[in-house]
């Protein structure tokens, strides 16, 4: 995570929910900059090849936890099961970005790999939500502004994610709570930060 710091100083990051309206994106609607994909909206983001520095933000990792089906674990996660329909494969040149409490094992092989520790680097629990971590690691590369796309929870009520088989139902009140906390924090730092 050292390396990434100050890495893109000055500069707008685009961080991409899931939201369907990600699917009718055209590659003139990424600006300049870094662009924080997160979980299965790198599929559609590395569709359009753009020339910007691509991150895949795997942060929650490939064991199932703390979803309204499924056991919920009040601890960090050790273990990785990938590959799983969870996590996205990365693809070089794309940078990986992982959590220490949840998906430190992910991927272990791929050689642009960042695992950050969300409770030690940004001082907030490690199992706050994707975009609002995304947020601090855009600031943590010195970016100035925040351009959100697909977060279509927060801005149209439209509560389906886009996975890798098609738009399926997303966890509504979660995510508007993710955007924010994304606002929130962008606020709090002087970012100047834009919902499209
Ligand atoms: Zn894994």
């Amino acid at each position: 995570m050292k390396s990434l710091r100050g890495a893109h100083p000055g500069e707008t990051a685009t961080i991409v929910g899931m939201g369907p309206s990600i699917l009718r994106l055209r590659p003139r609607d990424f600006p300049p900059g870094p662009v924080v994909a997160v979980n299965h909206a790198i599929l559609t983001v590395r569709k359009h090849k753009l020339p910007n520095p691509i991150f895949t933000m795997q942060k929650d990792g490939c064991t199932p936890h703390g979803g309204r089906n499924q056991p919920r674990i009040n601890m960090p996660i050790r273990h990785c099961v990938c590959p799983s329909v969870r996590t996205i494969k990365p693809l070089e040149p794309e940078v990986l970005l992982l959590s220490a409490a949840e998906s430190s094992h992910c991927f272990k092989a791929y050689p642009l790999r960042h695992v950050f520790d969300v409770q030690a680097d940004f001082g907030i629990p490690w199992n706050t939500m994707s975009v609002p971590v995304a947020a601090r690691i855009a600031h943590w590369m010195g970016c100035t502004a925040l351009y959100m796309i697909g977060h279509d929870a927060y801005t149209r009520g439209v509560f389906g994610r886009v996975s890798g088989y098609g738009v399926v139902p997303g966890s509504g009140r979660g995510y508007v709570r993710a955007s924010v906390q994304a606002k929130d924090y962008a606020e709090s730092v002087g970012m100047a930060i834009e919902f499209r």
